[in-house]
């Protein structure tokens, strides 16, 4: 049986999975943020001067919804200071001239056999070794496991990769896939629950039948196999394909019982536990029509996505637009100066031919938007009510209930700027709402004076 949701879209998927894993030579200099993760930035823990080594902890912060950064080259610190990062901003960097010796830090050795199956000392490991929600949202891992356990029965891992272009999790089902179950059932254990269910489009007919082949079921795994629509890979998706349960509007997974992570993350953190690796490399899909070829590279986190193009065939063209992630819900950076981070599962640069843009599009009242959301909304009214900035109405319309999956945006023949609307919209809702609370307080704290 093929499990999905309902609605959803089918862009061409452009993928190249044929395309072996390329190893890209790490830059000159390393440019490694602060920021890595969703919730409080780390502060750096090194100095300009000192020599780090492959591995080592270089930020940290205590607060529970963080993740530690670790150097992912060796050499000495020449910097500390703001740099492009590249969901935008100036962030404080760590940056590492790299003396190309690789040299290791052995602060986290493998764990023993025991502290393999103790979900305490798996957590507490994942933490270390700075692992976040590498699909892209960047969560905090251990914290999200820590909050399901007890809550959670389903445990998801998310083998969809639907997000056109981007190869990463089918080439690590097949290149790694002992690794990968191994690590699928570390999280399994460290969740505490009896089985984790696997689900993976079936456009990666190849990785089904080679993980079935490794007998899942022994690392207490079930894979679930999943039709090919956009936005399968959402966590909402992810659930109601495979437990046919529905988060509700403005509800999370574990709100239903489920969690979950995703293949990357599982690789990663057999990586951690396995071979005492922190998060220092992933593999980036480097693509779009500005680019001499595509490549599925493994990349330092740091590296410059100038350099990384040059290391990947250099560009054919000047491309018009960076995008992060994938082409349907990746962010545009603005700096070829900006560094891979965790979370870039692909840097695409795009030109002309993949910008679809048009000057002032106007809404033909096809409803086709409508049609294909996963969430159920109603993008042509969300739009309209964001267009004249009516808080009340686009609260009807439960405007930031959208996950910005840009499946409107795709379905819309008048191309509509519909996804971004509604990401404009959640961030004039979230700014209304510390502006009002700050009113709140201000209000309160005047009434305790008088
Ligand atoms: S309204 Fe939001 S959730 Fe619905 S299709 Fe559009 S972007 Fe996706
Ligand atoms: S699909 Fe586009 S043109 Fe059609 S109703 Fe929705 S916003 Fe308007």
């Amino acid at each position: 049986m093929i499990h999905t949701f309902k609605r959803g879209v089918h862009p061409d998927y452009m993928k190249a999975p044929e395309i072996p894993i390329s190893v890209v030579t790490p830059p000159p200099q390393v440019i490694i943020p602060m920021a890595q993760h969703i919730g409080a930035p780390d502060k750096p823990i090194v100095a300009v001067g000192d020599y780090v080594k492959m591995g080592q902890k270089i930020g940290e912060n205590p607060a529970p919804v963080s993740a530690p950064v670790h150097a992912s080259v060796s050499g000495k610190v020449v910097a500390i200071e703001p740099r492009p990062h590249p969901l935008g901003d100036m962030i404080m960097s760590v940056v590492i001239e790299n003396d190309y010796k690789d040299t290791p830090c052995e602060d986290l050795p493998p764990l023993t056999a025991e502290q393999l199956k103790d979900p305490d000392a798996i957590l507490t490991r994942i933490r270390e070794a700075g692992v976040v929600g590498m699909g892209g949202a960047m969560f905090p891992t251990a914290f999200k496991i820590r909050g399901g356990i007890g809550k959670v029965d389903k445990l998801i891992i998310n083998g969809a990769e639907c997000e056109p272009y981007l190869n990463g999790d089918h080439l690590t089902m097949l290149n790694f896939p002992e690794q990968l179950l191994k690590g699928i059932e570390l999280v399994r254990i460290a969740s505490g629950v009896d089985k984790a269910y696997y689900g993976i489009e079936v456009n990666k007919k190849d990785a089904i039948e080679l993980l079935n082949s490794l007998h899942p079921e022994n690392y207490g795994i079930e894979i679930v196999p999943e039709k090919v629509k956009y936005p399968q890979g959402a966590e909402k998706m992810q659930v109601k394909a495979v437990t046919g349960r529905e988060v509700k509007p403005g509800g999370i997974p574990s709100g239903v019982g489920a969690n979950v992570v995703s293949t990357r993350t599982c690789y990663a953190i057999y990586q951690a536990c396995y071979e005492g690796k922190p998060v220092i490399e992933r593999i980036v899909t480097v693509a779009g029509s500005a680019m001499n070829k595509t490549s599925n590279a493994l990349t330092r986190v740091g590296t410059p996505l100038g350099y990384l193009a040059e290391q990947c065939g250099g560009f054919a063209v000047t491309p018009r637009k960076i995008v992060l992630g994938g082409p349907m819900m990746g962010i545009c950076a603005t700096s070829f100066e900006a560094p891979t981070i965790k979370g870039t599962s692909g840097v695409l640069f795009f030109t002309e031919k993949e910008d679809k843009t048009v000057e002032n599009p106007s809404c033909i009242r096809c409803g086709k938007c409508i049609t294909v959301c996963p969430m159920n909304l109603m993008p042509v009214f969300m739009y309209m009510y964001y267009s004249k900035g009516d808080y009340e109405m686009m609260e009807k319309y439960h405007i930031t209930d959208c996950f910005e999956c840009g499946s409107c945006a795709f379905n819309c023949p008048a191309r509509m700027p519909l996804t971004h609307a509604f990401k404009t919209a959640k961030l004039m809702f979230q700014a209304k709402a510390v502006k009002e609370k700050a009113a709140a307080e201000a209000a309160a704290a005047k009434e305790a004076k008088a």
